[in-house]
C-alpha cells in the first residue's frame, strides 16, 4: 500500500508540476472530486491542494471514489503529450528546431492561480504560449514573476474600488528554481549608472513550453529593487524602466546563459523592446560587428506585436533616465547620448522627445503587426511619421488577429457535445473549417440544454460572489433574497471589461429610463452582469465603474444587475460560458482586438458589438448582433450618444425579440440557428491555433531563415 500511496501522489505532483492540466477538464475534475471544498479555498492550485493534503488521505480518497484509474490515465496522457514527435511544429518548424523563438511578454496569463497578468495582454500572451506548445512550435517565454500578482480588487459600500495586495507563496506554485553550472540559483545581473539589479529565474512548464520568470526579491538587491518585479503596472516611471530593463535585458541574458540562441526573438508589446539592445551587444562583441550592422541584422530576427491605439498606452522614457540605466550600455553599443536617444524618437533631431519602447522596437524589427485588421490600419496611421518616405498603405506594419486557446475557454459540457458531434480528434482539427460545418447537425434542443445548464452553473456562482460581498458589505437584503437573484430564463448579459474609459462599460447606462424599461418588463426582461477591474490609479476608470456598482446596490435592480468583484482568469471563464450576450462597446477604434468576445463563440453565447477589433472581421449578419455600422465621430459625447441610441436599438428590435421568440418546446430556434452559425463562421478563425500558425508561417519561419543565412 506504502507504494501506491506515494505512486498517485507523486503521479499527482507531476501533473500538478506543468500547466497543462489547466486546460484539460478531465485532470481538474480528479482534484475537484478528491475533495471539494479545499480545491476551491485554495483557488485551483493543484500545489496548494497537494502541499495540504497528505498522500494518506489522497489514498484513502482516491480508493473510495475509485479515482485510481483516472490518475494514471492522465498521468499517461500527459507524458504522451509531453513526449510526442509527431507534431505541426516538427514537420513544419524547420530551422526553428535548433534554434527556438523566445517570446518576451511583460504578463503572461495562464489560470487564476498564477496571477501575472492585468489583462487581455497577459491572457492573449499565455494563449500563445498554451497554442504554441499544442502544435509543437519550439518557442520559450521570457516574462516576471510578479509575487503580488495585479491586485485583489474589492468594492466598498459606496461602489468604489480598493486594491488589496496578498503575496504569492512560492512553494504553492509550480515553479522550479532555475540553476547554474554550480547548482546555485542562477543569478541574472544588470548594471546602471546606480544601484546594480540582480534578478533570479524560475522556470515554468506550459506543456511542451518553457516560460522563465525573472524575480528581482533576491540578497543583492536594495529593499526598493526587490520589490521591483512585486507588482504589475504599479510604480513611478523609475520603477517602470527598471522592470523592462530586467525584462528586456536580463531576460536576453537569461537565454544567454542557458546557452540558447534564438532563431526569433518576438517582443509581445514594447516594454521588452531593450532586449534588442542587449542581441545587438551580443552580436557586436561575437562576430565584431558594428552597430549599424548589428542592428541590421537583429531586426531580421526580430518580431514586433504592438497591442494598443491608445497614446498612453505605449511607454516613454526622459533622457535621465535612460541614460541613468542605459548610460552603461550606450558605451558598450558605442553610441553618443543622442545617437542612443535617436532609437526611441521618432524624429531623432527632435531632443525634446522622449524614448519611446515603441519606437525602439519598429526600429529593431523587420516583422511588425498589430492584432486585428483595423487595428494593422490605425498602426500604420499613428506610426507613419517613423517611414515619412512612404505613404500610409505602404508602412511596414501588418496585421495578425488574435485568437483565443480554445480548449482554456470552452465549458467541458461543450467540449464534450462537440466531440460526440465532431469526432473524438476535434481539438486537433478545429483550425479547419470543414469540422465545423457538422454543427448543424446537432439537435437544437441539445445544445440549448446544454447552454442553460452553464448558464445555471454561472448564476450558482454568482450568487456564491454575492455571498462573500455582501456580508463584507453589510447588504442582508442581498443575501435575504439571494436565490431569486438572477433568474435563468431571463435574457442574461455579461459585460466584463478593464474599466479603462474608451471601453464605454456604462453606456448601457446612458439612458436609465430606457434601460429600467428593458431589466423590469413584465414579459422578455433582460439581465446585467458586470465585472471589471481598474488601474490602482485611474480615478476616471474607477468612477465609471462605480456607476455601475450603485446602480446594482439599488433595492429595485438587485435582483438583475449585479457586478461581480475581482474579475480574473475564473470570473472570466464563467462568465464567457454562461451568458446569453457578450457586450462589448468601445469607442471605435480603440479597441485593438476585443479577445473575450472571441472566448464566447464556441460557448454558444453571442456577442453584441461595436464592430471594432477582431468583432469587425467576424460579423456577417447572423453571427451575432453589430452595435451601429462601424461609424465614427471626432466628437466624443456625439459618438457616444449616438452609439447608445444604436445599442438600445439592437437590443429592442433584435436581440431580445429574437430571445423570446420560442418554438413549442421552449427552445428560441432562430437564437440557436445563431448560435451554430456563429460556431461554424467564427470556430475555425478566431482560436489561438490559427493565430499561432500565423506567426509561425508569416513571421517565425522566415525570421529563423534570416538568422541561418546571415550568420
Ligand atoms: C480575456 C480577458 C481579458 C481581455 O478582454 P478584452 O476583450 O480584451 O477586454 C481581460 N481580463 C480577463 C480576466 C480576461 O479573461
Amino acid at each position: 500500500m506504502a507504494a501506491s500511496e506515494t505512486h498517485l501522489h507523486e503521479r499527482l505532483r507531476a501533473l500538478a508540476r506543468n500547466l497543462w492540466w489547466t486546460w484539460h477538464p478531465e485532470v481538474i475534475s480528479i482534484f475537484t472530486d478528491l475533495d471539494p471544498r479545499v480545491w476551491r479555498e485554495v483557488e485551483h492550485n493543484p500545489t496548494a491542494f497537494l502541499n495540504r493534503v497528505t498522500p494518506e488521505q489522497i489514498e484513502k480518497q482516491a480508493s473510495e471514489l475509485v479515482l485510481e484509474s483516472r490518475i494514471n490515465y492522465a498521468f499517461r496522457r500527459l507524458g504522451e503529450y509531453t513526449g510526442t514527435e509527431k507534431t505541426w511544429g516538427s514537420l513544419h518548424g524547420g530551422n526553428l528546431n535548433n534554434r527556438p523563438v523566445a517570446y518576451f511578454s511583460a504578463e503572461f496569463g495562464l489560470h487564476e492561480s498564477l496571477p501575472i497578468y492585468s489583462g487581455g495582454l497577459g491572457i492573449l500572451a499565455g494563449d500563445h504560449l498554451k497554442s504554441s506548445s499544442d502544435l509543437g512550435i519550439p518557442l520559450i517565454g521570457i516574462g516576471l514573476l510578479y509575487r503580488q500578482g495585479y491586485f485583489c480588487q474589492r468594492l466598498n459600500k459606496d461602489g468604489w474600488q480598493e486594491e488589496a495586495y496578498i503575496d504569492l507563496k512560492i512553494e504553492d506554485l509550480p515553479l522550479q528554481a532555475v540553476t547554474d553550472a554550480h547548482g546555485s540559483p542562477l543569478m541574472i545581473r544588470v548594471d546602471t549608472r546606480t544601484t546594480p539589479l540582480l534578478a533570479r529565474v524560475w522556470k515554468l512548464l506550459v506543456g511542451r513550453v518553457t516560460l522563465l520568470l525573472l524575480d528581482t526579491n533576491v540578497d543583492g538587491n536594495s529593499v526598493e529593487d526587490r520589490e521591483l518585479t512585486s507588482r504589475l503596472y504599479g510604480g513611478d516611471l523609475r520603477q517602470r524602466i527598471r522592470q523592462e530593463l530586467m525584462l528586456g535585458v536580463g531576460g536576453a541574458r537569461t537565454l544567454q546563459a542557458l546557452n540558447i540562441v534564438p532563431g526569433v526573438f518576438h517582443l509581445n508589446e514594447g516594454h521588452s523592446s531593450f532586449a534588442i539592445l542587449e542581441e545587438i551587444r551580443r552580436v557586436m562583441e561575437y562576430d565584431g560587428i558594428p552597430f549599424d550592422r548589428a542592428l541590421r541584422r537583429v531586426s531580421l530576427y526580430t518580431v514586433f506585436t504592438t497591442h494598443t491605439p491608445v497614446e498612453a498606452g505605449h511607454d516613454r522614457f526622459p533622457a535621465d533616465l535612460i541614460e541613468e540605466h542605459l548610460g552603461i550600455f550606450r558605451e558598450h553599443l558605442g553610441l553618443s547620448h543622442d545617437e542612443f536617444m535617436a532609437l526611441g524618437r521618432i524624429n531623432p533631431q527632435d531632443h525634446s522627445q522622449p524614448f519611446c519602447m515603441t519606437v525602439l522596437a519598429l526600429k529593431g524589427s523587420h516583422r511588425a503587426n498589430g492584432v486585428s485588421a483595423i487595428h494593422g490600419h490605425v498602426s500604420r496611421m499613428m506610426w507613419q511619421s517613423l517611414w515619412p518616405e512612404r505613404r500610409e498603405s505602404e508602412v511596414p506594419i501588418g496585421h495578425i488577429t488574435n485568437g483565443v486557446h480554445v480548449l482554456s475557454w470552452l465549458a467541458p459540457a461543450m467540449f464534450q457535445l462537440f466531440k460526440t458531434r465532431l469526432g473524438q480528434d476535434w481539438p486537433t482539427r478545429m483550425i479547419h473549417p470543414d469540422l465545423w460545418e457538422k454543427v448543424v447537425e446537432i439537435d437544437d434542443g441539445e445544445i440549448w440544454e446544454t447552454h442553460q445548464a452553464l448558464k445555471m452553473r454561472l448564476i450558482r456562482f454568482v450568487r456564491r460572489r454575492l455571498v462573500c460581498q455582501s456580508e463584507r458589505l453589510g447588504q442582508q437584503e442581498t443575501i435575504a433574497q439571494l436565490e431569486s437573484i438572477l433568474d435563468p430564463d431571463i435574457l442574461t448579459i455579461g459585460c466584463a471589461r478593464r474599466f479603462a474609459a474608451y471601453k464605454r462599460s456604462d453606456l448601457i447606462l446612458s439612458q436609465p429610463e430606457r434601460l429600467l424599461k428593458l431589466i423590469n418588463d413584465a414579459e422578455r426582461p433582460i439581465q446585467l452582469v458586470f465585472a471589471g477591474k481598474a488601474h490602482p490609479r485611474d480615478n476616471e476608470g474607477k468612477a465609471l465603474m462605480q456607476r455601475i456598482a450603485r446602480f446594482s446596490y439599488e433595492a429595485s435592480n438587485r435582483l438583475r444587475v449585479v457586478f461581480v468583484e475581482d474579475y480574473d482568469y475564473n470570473v472570466a471563464r464563467h462568465l464567457v460560458q454562461g451568458v446569453d450576450v457578450w457586450l462589448n462597446n468601445p469607442r471605435r477604434p480603440l479597441e485593438a482586438c476585443g479577445t473575450s468576445g472571441e472566448k464566447v463563440v464556441l460557448n454558444g453565447v453571442l456577442n453584441l458589438s461595436v464592430l471594432d477589433g477582431w468583432w469587425n472581421e467576424a460579423y456577417d449578419g447572423r453571427t451575432g448582433f453589430a452595435i451601429g455600422h462601424g461609424g465614427m465621430h471626432n466628437d466624443v459625447a456625439v459618438q457616444n450618444r449616438r452609439d447608445a441610441d444604436y445599442l438600445y436599438e439592437t437590443l429592442e428590435n433584435e436581440v431580445i425579440p429574437l430571445y423570446y421568440q420560442r418554438d413549442p418546446h421552449g427552445v428560441p430556434s432562430q437564437w440557436v440557428r445563431r448560435m451554430k452559425h456563429a460556431i461554424m463562421r467564427l470556430g475555425w478563425r478566431f482560436n489561438a491555433d490559427r493565430m499561432v500558425k500565423d506567426y509561425a508561417e508569416r513571421f517565425y519561419l522566415p525570421a529563423a531563415g534570416a538568422t541561418s543565412t546571415e550568420t
